[in-house]
């Protein structure tokens, strides 16, 4: 703990104050540029670049991997101010496809989930000192989720990582210092991604072939560098924002966090694909409100099927190496997948299944209610 607390102590200080980011308002959570230096240093063999800071591009590591990609194949856009806005958005060529600010969706990106009642569970900025708590409620569960990783913290708490691999969570990269990618020079980058790919790859020893840009600050230019490195884009669903983020900001609730999950609920019965759901473990508050507002109602809604992104396109495979420990099909939320018309009771996956007592009680034999009464007893 005494080489925790001020590691998080850190964390706090960097969080910067929200910012409005043309019609969006986004959280900061890397460093600021101030506390990053500007001078050239090598990163040592075996190490890895300064925590929260972009690495730099002249790093021999970092050149080696600038090979992999054609920059002649890259568009040019001019590179974004923290990924701000323009005032006026028309400003903006139409092919950039910016995510934030033009809403626009390009060809490849991962924003749902195809089958309707599906929900990509996904966390965001981790692994921290409270994503245990969270991958104890998952693991209680038995659900499991694609967890976007930043390569400082995951040099930081590489025993959560491990724990997160482990226990069949889909791990995808959340790039090195959490930076506004349009920001960012190409090489910049590559930067980024690839040094959070290494960080992953040695604690767990896998390559992800998913990643999410923070505040999911994308356009063209930065889709092509990723695709050219071989990953899938994944945002989230428009507007489906939980905005726990915005606990720590001080700008939202436990409650109004929930809220809006609810005003979701009544929402995605008329959806006609499912949805990706934007949610973070860096911070305490946003654990408690995944682990305590968000999650409890959502294991009880039956209509919802909670999966890791790479299970809801059923892809096997979300590493470059294979499947490593995740299962396509193991650890979702059955609700969905069950016609709820059996009588027969699952308590496998929960501590207390509530409706146990309710789908039993349609049956009329004294053997049903002395089942009612058994599993009753085991449960409480
Ligand atoms: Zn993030």
């Amino acid at each position: 703990m005494v080489k925790i607390l001020p590691s998080l102590l850190a964390l706090s200080l960097s969080l910067s104050v929200v910012f409005a980011h043309g019609s969006h308002d986004l959280e900061k959570r890397a460093a600021t540029t101030a506390t990053c230096s500007k001078t050239y240093q090598a990163v040592a063999k075996g190490s890895y670049p300064a925590l929260d800071c972009t690495p730099f591009t002249q790093d021999p590591m970092v050149l080696e991997w600038l090979k992999l990609v054609d920059f002649t194949k890259t568009p040019v856009y001019p590179p974004s101010k923290d990924g701000a806005c323009p005032t006026d958005l028309t400003t903006i060529p139409k092919d950039q496809c910016w995510w934030t600010c033009q809403k626009c969706e390009a060809k490849g990106d991962i924003t749902s989930c195809p089958k309707p009642g599906t929900w990509g569970l996904t966390y965001d900025d981790g692994p921290s000192p409270d994503s245990e708590r969270l991958y104890d409620n998952l693991l209680s569960h038995n659900q499991k989720a694609t967890l976007f990783i930043v390569g400082s913290r995951a040099i930081s708490f590489p025993n959560t990582l491990k724990r997160a691999y482990k226990e069949g969570h889909h791990i995808a990269i959340h790039t090195w210092s959490h930076s506004a990618m349009t920001s960012l020079t190409n090489e910049q980058v590559v930067a980024e991604l690839k040094w959070t790919e290494k960080a992953i790859f040695d604690t767990i020893g896998v390559t992800p072939l998913y990643w999410r840009p923070p505040y999911g600050d994308v356009d063209n230019r930065v889709r092509n560098i990723a695709t050219q490195l071989g990953y899938k884009t994944a945002i989230w669903t428009q507007d489906f924002d939980t905005n726990d983020w915005n606990i720590p900001a001080g700008t939202a609730t436990p409650q109004s966090v929930v809220d809006t999950f609810k005003t979701w609920l009544t929402k995605i019965p008329s959806m006609t694909t499912g949805f990706v759901v934007l949610q973070h473990d860096l911070f305490p508050q946003e654990v408690d409100v995944a682990i305590n507002g968000v999650l409890p109602i959502a294991y009880q809604t039956k209509t919802l099927s909670m999966q890791p992104i790479a299970q809801c396109l059923s892809d096997a495979k979300p590493y470059k190496e294979g499947a490593g420990t995740f299962v396509l099909g193991a650890g979702s939320s059955a609700s969905a997948t069950s016609s709820g018309t059996s009588a027969t009771p699952s308590v496998a996956n929960s501590g207390k299944n509530t409706n146990a007592a309710v789908s039993l009680s349609a049956a009329s034999s004294s053997s049903a209610l002395v089942a009612v009464v058994a599993i009753l007893a085991a449960l409480y």
